[in-house]
Parts: C-alpha cells; sequence; structure tokens
C-alpha cells in the first residue's frame, strides 16, 4: 500500500520563497493583497452600475479588546478595496433583544450587503440567539444556520472565512489537498469543523480532534495536513509531526506582548515541509476572504450573477 503523496500543483511549490533552513513559510499577506486587488475592481464595478459601494457592517458588542484589534484591521481592509465599513456599536449592557432589533434593521438596509459580529460576546448575550437574526443572504461569515447546513450538505453558501483561509492558504501555495490524511485540532463552529468539512470536500481522509481526544499525538502525528485551531499555545511541537506535513497554525494567542499560534515554530518548522507563520499566516488571508464574501453577497442581492461559486462551492460531494 503506497500512502497519498504531497503532489504539488505547480512544478515545485516548495521551490518558492521559505525559510533558509528548515519548512517553506506559507504566507497569507501576498495571496491577501492578490484577492484584495481583485475585490477592488470587483467594487468599482458594482459601484459604477449601482451608484454606491457595498457595505459591510460589523456589529460590535461590548468592547473587548481582541474585537477591538479585529476590528481596526477590518476597516483598513474595507478602506484598501472601497467597501465601506460600518462599525455598528452596541454597549455592554444590552438586552439580546435590543441586539436582535439592530441586526433586523441591518437585515432590512438596502445598502448593506454583508452582516458581522464581532466575538466575544459579553457573557449572558446567546451567540445563537444572535447569529439566528442575520439574514443568510448576508452572513458572510457563514454561521447561520442555514449557511452551516449548506456547508454539511456539500451545497454553495457563505462559508467560515477563518476555516477557508485555512484550506485556501495550502491550495494556493501549490499543494494538491487529494488523499491526503488531513488532522484538525478544534471543532469550533467557526474553525475547526468547518475546517475538517472543508478538507473532506477537498477529499482528504480527515480527522478531528478535540479536548477529550485520548491520544492527540498519534493523530497529529499521521497527518500530512495538520490544522490546528485550538487556542492553546505551543500545544503542538515538532516531534508531534509527521516528517514533511504541511501545517496550518490558526491559532492566534497573546502571551506577554507576544502573539503566538498554537503550534511551537520553532521545533516544527525543522520537521514540516510547510507552516504558516504565526502572525502574517491565515490571520490577513481571513479578511480578504471575507471581502471577497461580501462582494458576492452584494451582487447576489442585486439579482447579479455571482461568482460566489467560484469562492465558495468546489465541493467533490455536491450532488
Ligand atoms: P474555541 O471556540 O475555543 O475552540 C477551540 C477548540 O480547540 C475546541 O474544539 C477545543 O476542544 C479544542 N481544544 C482546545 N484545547 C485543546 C487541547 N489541548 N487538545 C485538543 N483540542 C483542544 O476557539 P476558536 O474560536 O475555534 O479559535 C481557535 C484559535 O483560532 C484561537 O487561538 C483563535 O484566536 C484563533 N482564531 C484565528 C482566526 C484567524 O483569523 N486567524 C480567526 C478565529 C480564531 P473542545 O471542543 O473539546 O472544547
Amino acid at each position: 500500500m503506497t500512502a497519498p503523496r504531497l503532489v504539488a500543483q505547480n512544478a515545485s511549490p516548495d521551490a518558492a520563497a521559505g525559510s533558509p533552513d528548515g519548512a517553506r513559510l506559507l504566507h497569507g499577506a501576498p495571496i491577501a493583497a492578490e484577492i484584495r486587488s481583485r475585490v477592488g475592481e470587483r467594487v468599482t464595478a458594482f459601484e459604477q452600475r449601482h451608484g454606491f459601494p457595498p457595505t459591510l457592517a460589523i456589529v460590535m458588542i461590548g468592547a473587548e479588546a481582541p474585537s477591538a484589534v479585529y476590528l481596526r484591521q477590518i476597516v483598513r481592509s474595507c478602506d484598501s478595496t472601497g467597501v465601506t465599513g460600518r462599525v455598528v456599536e452596541i454597549g455592554e449592557r444590552v438586552t439580546t433583544s435590543v441586539i436582535e432589533r439592530r441586526i433586523k434593521e441591518l437585515n432590512e438596509d438596502p445598502l448593506v450587503s454583508g452582516i458581522i459580529v464581532q466575538m466575544p460576546l459579553p457573557e449572558g448575550i446567546p451567540l445563537r440567539a444572535v447569529i439566528e437574526v442575520i439574514d443568510p443572504g448576508k452572513d458572510i461569515d457563514g454561521l447561520h444556520p442555514q449557511n452551516a447546513g449548506l456547508l454539511t450538505l456539500g451545497y454553495e453558501g457563505f462559508l467560515p472565512a477563518t476555516a477557508q483561509a485555512a484550506v485556501e492558504i495550502v491550495k494556493r501555495s501549490g499543494y494538491e489537498l487529494e488523499g491526503l490524511d488531513a488532522t484538525v485540532v478544534g471543532r469550533s463552529n467557526i474553525v475547526g469543523k468547518p475546517a475538517s468539512l472543508l478538507l473532506q470536500r477537498e477529499h482528504c481522509t480527515v480527522t478531528t480532534c478535540h479536548r477529550r481526544t485520548r491520544d492527540l499525538a498519534a493523530h497529529v502525528g499521521r497527518a500530512d495536513l495538520l490544522v490546528v485551531a485550538a487556542g492553546s499555545p505551543g500545544l503542538i511541537t515538532g516531534s508531534m509531526l509527521k516528517p514533511g506535513a504541511l501545517v496550518v497554525d490558526v491559532g492566534i494567542n497573546v502571551v506577554g506582548d507576544e502573539l503566538l499560534g498554537d503550534v511551537d515554530f520553532e521545533s516544527a518548522r525543522h520537521v514540516a515541509r510547510a507552516i504558516t507563520p504565526v502572525p502574517g499566516g491565515v490571520g490577513p488571508l481571513t479578511n480578504a476572504i471575507l471581502l471577497e464574501h461580501l462582494v458576492a453577497a452584494a451582487s447576489a442581492q442585486h439579482g447579479e450573477a455571482s461568482s460566489a461559486a467560484s469562492v465558495q462551492a468546489r465541493a467533490g460531494n455536491q450532488s
């Protein structure tokens, strides 16, 4: 029995820019810049046709520090593509029904093409109650049960941008995923679960790990492709990896004044074939993909053929 090879789509993806010793570094920024440039062109064309640019409503409830940092990044991404970023601040001490009312107003606003809600939500505000109010056609981060269901069934819908970024960064770096043994560490609705489903679409054989996984190291050690979204700094070390693995580190952990991933970069880079750095890997790609979804949503809302299909569903298991 032969193990599936890590087949390159291009002649040699590893020959591209990498680390002088050890794994190739998969940077998100160049891919994100390419996506943003295409988004910018589509925003200009949309504005010419309709007289206004697509608007992204960023709903911010409370003032959690990680949200504030993320907010600055997404607003900057909007500015760079011509998208209008509208921050909708809702105070910390607010009831679920007030939040629902504000989101319904955004659903009905014809200028607003997409809505995202910053997390974490303040204690006592159930995520489900908030997410389910968003119009699925404006739910560009794919969290509404309708979009999550479409993903599960392999149909076209909005995908969670971070999970999509985790898969896209590997594909766009030239690696073929079909047939790989993939392990995903984490099963959140936002990252781990959709990443596992997307990798299934790519014809990987997927194992999903979580806190109650009995032997995490064994599952990690078999992975040709490892995606880690655990929120636990340095959880995965080089000695756990299969030599030559592709490693996607989604984790963003603030430790002192450092941003660290879930993978111990220094040990992993000597064992992996390619690895995403933190910061600078998946993170920059996430916002660009989100804006790609926004433009697709805006076009669909105006009855135009959307290129969402090319962005969202390259499903092998659609029927
Ligand atoms: P989350 O909701 O806390 O989920 C973490 C998942 O990891 C859970 O399924 C948990 O298992 C699992 N896990 C935690 N510790 C583990 C351990 N020791 N062994 C095995 N599994 C473990 O977090 P999230 O929202 O998915 O985010 C994950 C990470 O990604 C965070 O660092 C976050 O900051 C980062 N993130 C990055 C981006 C980006 O754009 N790059 C976007 C979003 C999130 P259980 O289910 O059993 O609890």
